[in-house]
This record gives C-alpha cells, sequence and structure tokens, in this order.
C-alpha cells in the first residue's frame, strides 16, 4: 500500500493551501474530500444551467495577497475586481451611502450631520492603526508566552515593539478596542444612528454576538484588515464566483504534483503508538501518511474523527468547549432581471456594492433577542450583493445572482432541528425584507436557496455551520487558538497538525492559517520552506 508524505483532510481553500505549499516544497500529498466539489464554504456550483451559485462566501479581500503570488494563482484563473460602496436602506424612504470616494463620501455623512463627516477621519485613522497590528501578523504562527523558544520569544518582542510603536495612547486605545462592543467604539466618534448602524455590520458578521456585546470591536477589525490589490478594508469579487479561489488553488496544488481525491469522506484519523499514521474513509478504505494534517474544524476534528482515548483529557475538554456557534444564515436568489431601488438613484454606484436594510442599532440589538430566543431574527440584518454587476459570467446574459448572507439564524429552532416550514419562512423573512425597498424584487425571482447553519454543517462538515470555524473573540484569539498550548498547527498526537479556520489567525477566506501550518510543518520536517514572508504595509 502507497505511504504519502501527507494528508490532508478537506479540500476546503485552507486545506488546498496547505496542501499546495507542502507539494512545492516536494512532499507526495493528497488531499481528500468529503463532497463531490472542491472549496467547502469557498465554493460555487452550477446549481442551475447557467446560473452559478456561490452558496456560502461572496465576497474576497482577506485572501492575503503574498499566498495569491507565491501560488501564481492568476496563472490558474483567479481575478477578483473590487466593488464599491454600501447603501443603507431607511424606514423613511431615505438612504445612507458610503463611497470610495472621500468628497462624495464626506458629502454623504454631511448630509446627517457635519460633525460625523469630521469625525470619520479620525475613525479610519484609529481604525487602520489597529488594522496594521493584526495584519502584519496573519501571515505568522502566534507566539507562545509560555515558551522560551528563541522563535517565540523574537515574536513576542516583535509584537511588544509594534504594540509600543503605536504610541502612549493608541497602546491604551488597543486593549479597549480589542475587548469593547462595536457600538460602543462607533460611540466615541459618531452620533447618527444610520452611520453607526451601517458600520456595526461588520462588527457582527458571523459572530454569535450582538453590536452591543463586548469583543465586537475585534470582528469588525476582521472585515477591514484586508485588501483588493493593496487596498486595504476594500471587497472584491472573484470572477466566476468564490470557487475560483478554491479552484485556483487546486490548480496551483495540481501544478506542484499534488492529488485531490473528492467522494472521500474521512471517517477516522488512525493513530497508532501515539502517532498519527494515516486515515480511514468512509467507505472503509485506509490510506496510509507519515502525516495528517486537519482542515476540518477543531470539534470535528479531535471530538468526531478521533478516539478519545487517543487524546490527553485536558486536551479534548478544551476542544469541547472552544466556541463554535451557529449564527448566520445564506439565501441565493436567481433573478430575471435587475430588480429596482427607487430610494437610490438611478444609475448609482450604490448598486454595485453591498446593501442593508436595517437603520438603527436598536434594530440591530433586536435582531440579536431573536437569535438569543432561539428563533432567526425577524427583522434581519442582511448583507445583501448582487455580484453580477460586477462579474456578468454568474448568470445567463440579462439575468443576476443576488446573494444574501443573513445574521441571525440559529443552529436549531428552540434547541430542536428546523423543519421544512420554518426554513422556507426564514427565506421569505429575508425576501420580504427586501421587497420593502424594491417593488419589483419579488416578481423578478426565478429560483432561491435557503442555507441555515444546520444546512451549513450538513453540507460542508463546519460544527453548527459557523462561519469561522469558532468565534473571533478574545479568548479564542491568537496563542489561545484553538487551545493554549496548541496554537501553533500542531496536536497533542504526534505526526497530526491542524490546518482550518479554527487555527490563528481564523476564518474568512484568507488562506494564513493553511500557509502558516505548511510553514510550520516544513520546519518540522527540515525540508525548504516554501511559504513567503508578509509584505508588510511600510
Ligand atoms: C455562509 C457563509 C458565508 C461566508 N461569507 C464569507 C465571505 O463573503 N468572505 C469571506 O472571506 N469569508 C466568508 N465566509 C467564511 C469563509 O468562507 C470560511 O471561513 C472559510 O471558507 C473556511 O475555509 P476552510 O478551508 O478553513 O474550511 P472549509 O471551507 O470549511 O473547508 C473544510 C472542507 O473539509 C471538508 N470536510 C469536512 N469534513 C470532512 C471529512 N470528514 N472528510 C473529508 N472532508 C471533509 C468540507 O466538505 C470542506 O470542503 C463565509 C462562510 C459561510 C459559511
Amino acid at each position: 500500500m502507497k505511504t504519502y508524505d501527507a494528508i490532508i483532510v478537506g479540500a476546503g481553500h485552507n486545506g488546498l493551501t496547505t496542501a499546495a505549499f507542502l507539494a512545492k516544497a516536494g512532499l507526495d500529498v493528497v488531499c481528500l474530500e468529503k463532497n463531490e466539489y472542491i472549496g467547502g464554504a469557498t465554493v460555487s456550483r452550477e446549481m442551475y444551467k447557467g446560473w452559478l451559485y456561490s452558496s456560502c462566501s461572496y465576497v474576497c479581500s482577506l485572501l492575503r495577497p503574498e499566498i495569491y503570488r507565491a501560488l501564481e494563482l492568476h496563472k490558474h484563473g483567479l481575478q477578483v475586481t473590487p466593488f464599491g460602496g454600501s447603501c443603507q436602506f431607511m424606514e423613511n424612504g431615505d438612504y445612507f451611502g458610503s463611497y470610495h470616494d472621500p468628497e462624495e463620501a464626506y458629502r454623504e455623512m454631511a448630509r446627517f450631520s457635519r460633525r460625523d463627516a469630521d469625525a470619520y477621519e479620525r475613525y479610519s485613522a484609529d481604525t487602520m492603526r489597529q488594522c496594521r497590528l493584526v495584519r502584519d501578523n496573519l501571515l505568522r504562527t502566534a507566539p507562545d508566552p509560555t515558551s522560551f523558544k528563541p522563535k517565540d520569544l523574537m515574536g513576542l518582542a516583535e509584537l511588544g515593539m509594534k504594540f509600543m510603536d503605536m504610541g502612549e495612547d493608541a497602546m491604551y486605545e488597543t486593549i479597549r478596542f480589542w475587548t469593547m462592543s462595536v457600538a460602543e467604539y462607533l460611540d466615541q466618534y459618531f452620533e447618527t444612528d444610520v452611520i453607526k448602524t451601517t458600520k456595526s455590520g461588520s462588527g457582527i458578521i458571523g459572530t454569535a454576538l450582538g453590536v452591543y456585546s463586548p469583543g465586537t470591536s475585534y470582528v469588525l477589525l476582521h472585515h477591514y484588515m484586508g485588501d483588493v490589490d493593496g487596498n486595504v478594508g476594500t471587497w472584491g469579487v472573484a470572477r466566476g464566483g468564490m470557487g475560483a479561489i478554491a479552484d485556483s488553488i487546486a490548480g496551483a496544488l495540481q501544478a506542484y504534483g499534488g492529488e485531490i481525491r473528492s467522494e472521500a469522506g474521512v471517517d477516522k484519523i488512525i493513530v497508532k503508538n501515539g502517532r498519527a499514521t494515516g486515515v480511514a474513509l468512509e467507505n472503509g478504505e485506509e490510506i496510509s501518511a507519515r502525516l495528517v494534517v486537519s482542515a476540518i474544524d477543531v470539534k470535528q476534528t479531535f471530538l468526531d474523527r478521533m478516539d478519545k482515548s487517543d487524546l490527553p483529557e485536558d486536551f479534548y475538554n478544551r476542544v469541547a468547549n472552544f466556541k463554535i456557534r451557529g449564527s448566520s444564515g445564506k439565501v441565493n436568489i436567481a433573478l430575471d432581471g435587475m430588480p429596482t431601488f427607487p430610494a437610490i438613484p438611478k444609475g448609482s454606484t450604490l448598486y454595485h456594492g453591498d446593501m442593508h436594510f436595517i437603520d438603527s442599532m436598536e434594530r440591530m440589538e433586536r435582531a440579536f433577542d431573536d437569535w438569543k430566543a432561539g428563533t432567526w431574527s425577524k427583522d434581519p440584518y442582511i448583507d445583501m450583493l448582487i455580484p453580477t454587476l460586477t462579474d456578468p459570467t454568474m448568470a445567463p446574459p440579462g439575468k443576476h445572482f443576488m446573494s444574501c448572507f443573513v445574521q441571525y439564524c440559529p443552529y436549531q429552532i428552540d434547541g430542536r432541528a428546523w423543519t421544512e416550514p420554518e426554513r422556507e419562512a426564514f427565506g421569505q423573512t429575508v425576501i420580504d425584507q427586501i421587497a420593502n425597498y424594491s417593488p419589483d424584487f419579488k416578481s423578478l425571482i426565478l429560483h432561491y436557496e435557503v442555507r441555515t447553519p444546520e444546512d451549513i454543517e450538513n453540507q460542508i462538515g463546519i460544527t453548527e455551520g459557523n462561519i469561522f470555524h469558532g468565534e473571533l473573540t478574545m479568548d479564542q484569539l491568537l496563542f489561545n487558538r484553538p487551545v493554549p498550548g496548541y496554537a501553533q498547527y500542531r496536536s497533542p498526537v504526534s505526526g497530526l497538525y491542524m490546518c482550518g479556520s479554527s487555527t490563528h489567525p481564523g476564518g474568512g477566506v484568507m488562506s494564513a492559517p493553511g500557509a502558516n501550518a505548511a510553514r510550520e510543518i516544513l520546519a518540522d520536517l527540515k525540508r525548504t520552506n516554501t511559504v513567503p514572508e508578509n509584505f508588510g504595509d511600510d
């Protein structure tokens, strides 16, 4: 029987990234995927003839440019185009627009409050300062503060230096920023409810927390720290849907000689004498390897795919207590034409950006209250985008694809599984909210797909369908992600590594966990490193 150098469990974009960097270093790798398609939450599939559905992720910004370049993803078809602005519809018939152009952005804010327009520059500068601190750490392994290894000590010293370089005021602010709520953070700058509401959305996306919950300020950063073509904070669409990202990484992996096997679900990670030696597939087949790398989330890996007796009790308990809570759903809609939104001027750039239909912080918090009560938000926060305005390849000519990311949507309804009528009612809630601002929208719907966290768990295997493979709260970041003492992609079992979004720096279509894991594995094997260094911002 063949023995691979490495088996990667799961062909999501992180698993593919790890596999690609290992294959580039000359290792014989195979990536095993349970579905008949690859990509995980970074997928686009032709679910109807001529229609590409990006069923989960829908916009790109976090993907590290260093990885794009090192794996030559452009050669494998990846092209990301930035899209413009965003729009917040208001119950009184008005709207608030966010624009890339600074003068247009200022004028729009001043329409509501001159004070807020003047505060925006300070807000941007302060937020960008926090972004820089984080961005420098994305393509690095988090240093362990309990270790005396030179690499960890150097890493901590560098982190400390960067922190001190921020200046005295910013040092105080950083601690507050990482722990406070997004509502309190925004209160420091803005007075207008709709402006705060617009900006607060990024603090709760994918998170089982509300705008007034401590820790949501950092989540906002997680949605600001990416870039498209060096423009920090900008988001873009991948031509051909988000699946084009996973496909391009898969193309790189195969070009380096790596293998991908779909419909190869892993049932068990095999451990012999304290060492991972391979996997057993759901069909009973066993595959051997010198090391196993899990790209699935930390609970799926250690609680579901391993024997408890192979793990130290303390580690097992910590994994069991890692927070992965389902809080978001998705409704994807195929449209016969472009819907109109009478509140915004015809031809406005706002059509090309994302749209939201909730205009106050109170409504945002009430949306969270529904989730706490065990049901979906009846007045949800929807991040809606029509990517076909930027990338017409996703739909037949003249038609449009609409992506609706929905916050909040629970994993279970009142502690039990969703029923079909409830799924339908959830989809209808989303459609009704959009229809309040677009009179012709409902008549244009051709077909649509509703995805609850339960659906996402069943289809992609992410626990509770949590988009980040685990909450992005301070207690689960850096050297604590996923578990203290195991934040450097290794596990308590020798030869078993982790490379998915449960590891540092977390979820999002970023490829950073996958790349960082590959670097650590190559270091352990004493092979030449193929993973690029951080470009750095300055
Ligand atoms: C609804 C939704 C919307 C999102 N929107 C965005 C967005 O717009 N932009 C953004 O940057 N991020 C977004 N995210 C987050 C982002 O998509 C994820 O954090 C990221 O894709 C996770 O990548 P991964 O490779 O770590 O894991 P995954 O994508 O979860 O990949 C894991 C892979 O392992 C496979 N697998 C699972 N179990 C097994 C098994 N036993 N054997 C073999 N294979 C297995 C799965 O099928 C999957 O292919 C979104 C996520 C969701 C769910």
